[in-house]
């Protein structure tokens, strides 16, 4: 189902985090409002899925998004809503208020469940309550949640990281949730910009980054979450308000040949591997990156590890 987005860059949220700046990030200074988002999908003749992404959708008062909510409800039968917001505003009262309209998915920006990180990032609240709210999306038989995750954050290590994926999958259980992973990056304006020029943080680079990641897909997918993106979308702005950190427009892409280094290696430590021939590019790509982390992995050669590669259709 075609996705028609709308960008509310930091509405309504209760706190500035250190990292943020979604102006920056998205390239939209310009928040639309609910009248143009009727005109806009009045215009589509197919079910669509609308999205309001950025911010905090759920903390803005229930008329405001009664409006919003109303707005998407002018979008062809069939079509639904996606919404991204802020953990705390995701309660009882929302969820039932939510359910009056065509919400499918609903999108907690949590970052990390680990306090330390949290208290560093000024995210405003704990792991706990984090998971509070989760479960609570996570019981409704209406919605499918998910949960927004960031790596290489002041205070966060790989096995933060990890241990947010093992809660994750408990709260998930057998139900469906859906996962972002967005690397930290440094931009300009920024609290976390003030730390770095200091030398108090020093942000992963790319390499390190993809690997985190990477990992952090290999366990997620065993748990059975729904992967929809890592990394960044890539814009103009982004691109001239990155100070520091790991900004490479395929980051995600080099996470997932991480990923697929990883698997290989837990199916068969020294090869050989049956490697479906669409996924080559994960490999090969990026000067055979992902061939040299699976050398890297097994112990072996770069030329030995491709020799041990079987391509399948
Ligand atoms: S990270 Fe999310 S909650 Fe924090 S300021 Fe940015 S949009 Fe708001």
């Amino acid at each position: 189902m075609r996705r028609i987005p709308f960008f509310l860059p930091m509405k309504n949220c209760p706190d500035r985090c250190i990292y943020c700046d979604q102006r920056t990030i998205t390239g939209h200074e310009y928040q639309p409002g609910p009248g143009e988002v009727k005109r806009a999908l009045q215009e589509a003749s197919e079910p669509v899925e609308t999205c309001f992404f950025g911010g905090s959708f759920t903390c803005q008062p229930l008329d405001r998004q009664e409006e919003y909510l109303e707005a998407a409800a002018q979008a062809p039968a069939c079509s639904r809503i996606r919404i991204s917001t802020h953990p705390l505003c995701v309660d009882p009262g929302i969820l039932d208020f939510l359910s009056r309209f065509p919400v499918r998915f609903l999108e907690l920006g949590i970052s990390s469940l680990d306090d330390k990180v949290l208290e560093m990032c000024n995210r405003g609240y704990t792991g706990s309550a984090a998971v509070e709210r989760i479960s609570l999306a996570a019981g409704s038989t209406r919605l499918v949640p998910g949960v927004q995750l960031m790596t290489g954050l002041p205070g966060q290590d790989l096995s933060s990281s990890l241990e947010d994926l093992r809660v994750l999958a408990e709260i998930k259980g057998d139900r469906a949730m859906q996962l972002r992973i967005y690397p930290c990056l440094v931009l300009r304006g920024t609290q976390l910009e003030e730390l770095f020029l200091s030398g108090s943080y020093t942000p992963p680079g790319i390499d390190e980054s993809a690997r985190w990641a990477g990992r952090m897909i290999r366990e997620a997918l065993r748990s059975g979450f729904e992967l929809l993106r890592v990394g960044l979308q890539e814009t103009a702005s982004l691109g001239e308000g990155v100070v520091a950190g790991p900004h490479h427009p395929a980051l995600g892409e080099l996470a997932r040949s991480y990923a697929l280094a990883l698997s290989l290696v837990d199916l068969a430590g020294s090869g050989p591997w049956p490697v479906p021939f669409s996924s080559r590019s994960l490999l090969s790509g990026h000067g055979d990156w992902g061939f040299r982390e699976l050398a890297s992995l097994s112990g072996m050669a770069v030329d030995e590890v491709k020799h041990l590669v079987k391509w399948t259709r």
